[in-house]
């Protein structure tokens, strides 16, 4: 189906402002990303259940994305309809302890709007820098905390576009993992139980985990936190340095010279450098420990020879 029946299918479902052939570099991390085909960012939860009541009938596929902060979006770009839960989808309410938020609100602003409001439970997410979609999917967390131990419920819009709330057992949580994982669906709102802090205390707590940050991540330049899996009672950063890869550079990817589990863009890195980094790890890592490094990102796209199409 081409592109011009496309867009007037999702204008009589009531789809207005889907793009064409969208940078998905504009939208990670990373910076790297070859194009969407088709893009777009809902405002409501009706909108995001038109758009994929469109997409069904059109066959075409979905593919989610919040921040990409933990996505590689492969140089061929991204087929069917990319769907970004951010900004406008973003409003949040906090009533007797309960935060209840659109998911493409920032996990970040949301943790500091608890620690304003004197209210504990999501100080570990303050570093975080997804979306509170990307966040419950991915299970986040940080400094001994994670989603799991503060959601109450998610609603979930299913890709036939119906709603359901999902409990945080339904969820099934575990490290760095939600059943979303293998059921996908696309998480609209999230509420979190949270309880009276004292606001100081919490303040200056995570003043010290962002100092610590800040000396030991590499944040000026583009990257997608830590690309491997922690194997079990093992650090990937450690098995990783250990193995003398520390500022292995491929192209315009390096491994990192301040974090071995960061891959930093120097600027024109494309996926294929940073797979064949991630690749190199891996292999070295397996022959030299027996470890195999599983990655925390996701990989998502189509190689660069999908771009002849
Ligand atoms: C500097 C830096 C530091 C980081 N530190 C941490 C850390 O301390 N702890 C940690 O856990 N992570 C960390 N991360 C990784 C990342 O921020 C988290 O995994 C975050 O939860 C991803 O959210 P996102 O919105 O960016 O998701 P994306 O990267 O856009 O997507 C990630 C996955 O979630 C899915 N997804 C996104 N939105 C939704 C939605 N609304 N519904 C369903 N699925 C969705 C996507 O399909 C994809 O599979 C860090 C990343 C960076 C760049």
């Amino acid at each position: 189906m081409d592109t011009q029946t496309a867009l007037a299918v999702f204008a009589e479902y009531g789809v207005q402002g889907v793009q064409v052939d969208e940078p998905m570099r504009r939208h990670t991390t990373w910076r790297i990303g070859g194009p969407a085909d088709l893009f777009f960012r809902p405002t409501s939860v009706v909108e995001l259940q038109n758009v994929l009541r469109a997409t069904k009938f059109l066959g075409l596929s979905v593919t989610v994305v919040g921040r990409g902060s933990n996505l590689l979006v492969l140089d061929g770009g991204i087929r069917g309809l990319v769907v970004q839960l951010h900004d406008p989808f973003s409003r949040w309410t906090l009533v007797d302890g309960r935060m209840i938020t659109q998911s493409g609100r920032a996990l970040i602003s949301i943790a500091n709007i608890a620690i304003r409001e004197g209210m504990a439970g999501l100080e570990f997410a303050t570093g975080i820098p997804g979306t509170v979609g990307g966040a419950v999917m991915m299970n986040a967390g940080a400094h001994g905390g994670e989603i799991k131990d503060v959601l109450l419920w998610a609603d979930v819009v299913n890709f036939d576009g119906s709603l359901q709330r999902m409990t945080r057992e339904e969820l099934q949580f575990d490290y760095r993992y939600s059943v979303l994982k293998e059921h996908p669906a696309i998480v609209a709102t999230a509420a979190f139980g949270l309880h009276p802090g004292n606001r100081q205390e919490m303040t200056a707590r995570v003043r010290q985990w962002a100092q610590r940050r800040a000396t030991t991540q590499p944040l000026s330049l583009p990257n997608c936190g830590s690309v491997f899996r922690n194997p079990p009672g093992e650090h990937a950063a450690a098995l990783i340095e250990q193995a003398g890869l520390k500022g292995l550079t491929c192209g315009g990817a390096q491994i990192s010279e301040k974090h071995s589990n960061f891959i930093v863009n120097l600027g024109t890195a494309t996926a294929k450098d940073v797979l064949w980094l991630i690749r190199y790890a891996q292999v070295t890592v397996r022959d030299r420990y027996g470890i195999q490094l599983e990655t925390e990102v996701r990989v998502i796209g189509e190689p660069e020879s999908a771009l002849g199409r």
